[in-house]
Formats: C-alpha cells, sequence, structure tokens
C-alpha cells in the first residue's frame, strides 16, 4: 500500500463494505477528535481521517480513488505560484469536503469551540468549464484568484514595526473568562478576546497598508493543472491558495470544482469515449471501411462486418480517455441512415432488390390511407 493510503488510515480492507468504513471511521473519529484527544498530531490525524473517508463513503468517489491510485488521486502537480507568508507548499488533491457527518454524533459541539491563538485561513471554492479534451489528457490552465494575502508592508503580522506585542487584555491566552454568580453557583463562561480577536497578540503598532489585519487583497493569477480522467463534478484543492490565515497560521485552501462541458462529437463512459458513425444500407449489408477521427484527431480505419446491425456498437482499443493503467476504448455506434431521396439508380437498384425478395411496391396513386382504408 502507499503511503498515507486512504484504506490504511481506517484501517480496513480495499473491499471493505460501506457499513464496515463507516463503523472505523466513527471509531477513530472520535478516538482523535481535537476536543477530547490532546495527542501531539491529533488533529492532523483527525483531518486525515475525515479526508480519507469522505472518499471511501462516497461510492463514485471511491471508485475514481480506487482507479486513479493514491497518488494521482489526491496529488497532481504544484501551482506555479510562489507565495510570502504562510503558504504551506501548494499541492493540488482531489476533493474532500464534507466535515458533514462528524455533526450528527457531536451533536455540533464542535463548531463552538474556536480555538484560541492564530486562525487558519478560509477555503475558497471556484468552479471551472473544461473541454472534453481537457478532461481526457490533462491540461494546465491559468485561472485568476482573487483572495487575500499576507501583506507585503508588515510581512502579515499587521505592525508597521513587524512586532507583536502580548495582548493585554486576555494575556496572551485569546480568550477571557467571565465570572458570574447565580443561585446554581459561580459560572465560568470563556470567550474570545474582543482585542486580539483570540489570537492572543497583537501589532505593536497598527501597519499602515492593511491598518493591522494583516491581509491585502490581491487579484492573481495561478496555474492549475488538470489531471486526465477527471470528471464532472471532481474538486482540485490547491492547498494554501484559499484565504490567508492569521500570522503564524496557514492559509485556507482553494477549491476547484470542475464541470466538463458536452462534446458534439464524443460522449464519455467512465474510461470510454462513444461516438456515431452514420452508414448506408449498402454498407450495413455488404460491410465497408470507414474514416473514424478519434479524440486526438488522428483518422483511424474501422472495418465494418457484413450483416451489421443499426446501433450495434464496434470497439476501437486504447483511445478511450488515457489514465494510469489500461486506456480506455473509443465506442464506434452504427447508425443506418436510409436514404430519403436516392438517385434514381439507386433507387431502381433498390426495386430491384425488393422484387428479389419477393415484396410488393406500394401503389403510388393510392396512398398509405387510402391503401389502409381499402383493406376493410
Ligand atoms: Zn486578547
Ligand atoms: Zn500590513
Amino acid at each position: 500500500m502507499e503511503a498515507g493510503d486512504y484504506y490504511e488510515i481506517l484501517g480496513v480492507p480495499r473491499n471493505a463494505e460501506e457499513k464496515e468504513i463507516k463503523k472505523a471511521y466513527r471509531n477513530l473519529a472520535r478516538k482523535y477528535h481535537p476536543d477530547v484527544c490532546k495527542e501531539p498530531g491529533a488533529e492532523e490525524k483527525f483531518k486525515k481521517i475525515n479526508e480519507a473517508y469522505s472518499v471511501l463513503s462516497d461510492s463514485q468517489k471511491r471508485a475514481q480513488y480506487d482507479h486513479l491510485g493514491h497518488e494521482t488521486y489526491t496529488s497532481a502537480s504544484k501551482g506555479s505560484y510562489s507565495g510570502t507568508g504562510g503558504f504551506h507548499g501548494g499541492g493540488f488533491s482531489a476533493d474532500f469536503s464534507g466535515f458533514g457527518d462528524i455533526f450528527d454524533f457531536f451533536g455540533g459541539g464542535f463548531s463552538g469551540s474556536r480555538q484560541a491563538g492564530p486562525q487558519s485561513g478560509s477555503d475558497l471554492l471556484m468552479k471551472m468549464q473544461i473541454t472534453l479534451e481537457e478532461a481526457v489528457f490533462g491540461a494546465d490552465r491559468e485561472i485568476e484568484v482573487n483572495h487575500t494575502e499576507a501583506c507585503s508592508h508588515c510581512n502579515g503580522t499587521g505592525s508597521e514595526s513587524k512586532k507583536l506585542t502580548k495582548c493585554p487584555r486576555c494575556g496572551g491566552s485569546g480568550q477571557m473568562r467571565q465570572m458570574s454568580q447565580t443561585i446554581f453557583g459561580q459560572f465560568v463562561r470563556m470567550s474570545t478576546c474582543t482585542e486580539c480577536r483570540g489570537r492572543g497578540s497583537i501589532p505593536e503598532k497598527r501597519c499602515s497598508e492593511c491598518r493591522g489585519t494583516g491581509h491585502t487583497q490581491v487579484h492573481r493569477k495561478v496555474t492549475v493543472h488538470i489531471p486526465a480522467g477527471i470528471e464532472s463534478g471532481m474538486r482540485l484543492r490547491m492547498e494554501g491558495y484559499g484565504e490567508a490565515g492569521d500570522y503564524g497560521a496557514p492559509n485556507g485552501d482553494l477549491f476547484i470544482e470542475v464541470y466538463v462541458r458536452p462534446h458534439d462529437r464524443f460522449r464519455r463512459s467512465g474510461d470510454n469515449l462513444e461516438t456515431d458513425v452514420e452508414i448506408s444500407p449498402a454498407q450495413a449489408v455488404v460491410g465497408s471501411v470507414v474514416d473514424v477521427e478519434t479524440i486526438e484527431k488522428r483518422t483511424v480505419e474501422l472495418t465494418i462486418p457484413p450483416g451489421i446491425q443499426h446501433n450495434t456498437a464496434l470497439k476501437i482499443p486504447g483511445e478511450g480517455v488515457r489514465r494510469r493503467g489500461r486506456p480506455g476504448d473509443l465506442l464506434v455506434r452504427i447508425k443506418v441512415v436510409i436514404p430519403r431521396q436516392p438517385k434514381s439508380e439507386v433507387r431502381s437498384l433498390y426495386e430491384k432488390i425488393l422484387e428479389l425478395e419477393g415484396h410488393r411496391m406500394p401503389d403510388s396513386k393510392k396512398g398509405f390511407f387510402s391503401g389502409f382504408m381499402g383493406k376493410k
């Protein structure tokens, strides 16, 4: 198994059933929940568990994950952007949305406990349309991202002198204790410090550029690597390309949800591509050789066997979606098209066939309805 494999993280076999995965996830999530587990690295572990579960609990994502393998699924390439400040790498990985499930047994308590100290930046979500060719071959696309980055004037500290001082209000804990006396006894309520907003420190002197926030709004071009084989609805994650975090905390991630535009000639079905080829009744009866253009715009000769039936699919191997391992196939669906107004020479040959088959011709004077009525 590869390092960090989702099955390994959850400790389940590759053929584990949905129930087994859910059970393993719940046990691990309970164990490593940051509100419960104080072991070092628990939060990181908890994130990994959620990441693994969000993929393996979704049958579609799980199939993609099994198919692509851990490496390809979670990472493809680095972005071309090099930022300053709290960026932690710049990789891509596929979608791990969904901390949703955690709430149903922790009763929503998770969201309430804002931890003291510098806060991570928020995630961003963008939608991107790509062509089928880009989905099949992969591509690099430049996108424009509007996000916050660390202020360059103060290095993200928010302080003109780049120095921070301990928050005088909370003494650096980021939290304030409020005591209240009630008939039930004395209560202590913890709340986020309003002076430093939980950071524990404040700028020595407010930065003149960012007015102490440590962040500036930037419009930036970023290159996104689209891995070959991507499908509509999948998300790419660009780690650290979301909103800037507080000084000393990581940035959020940028998620790019991909939508593959329909193609005018090719349809996709898993790793296979499908296209239509129209032939005449004569080609269907006698057999024929036709030229088929692949998605790579190469022309391939396809032999149509005699006696082929309408709507039969013929396979051109290896001309489908190229992904890790065996590429998909191109399925050519044969459409037999009946000529509406054949040339008189062709028509007389068809009349001859009709005669050989022993069928009667319609009476051209009577037409369809009178012929039908005449039977009564
Ligand atoms: Zn404070
Ligand atoms: Zn600044």
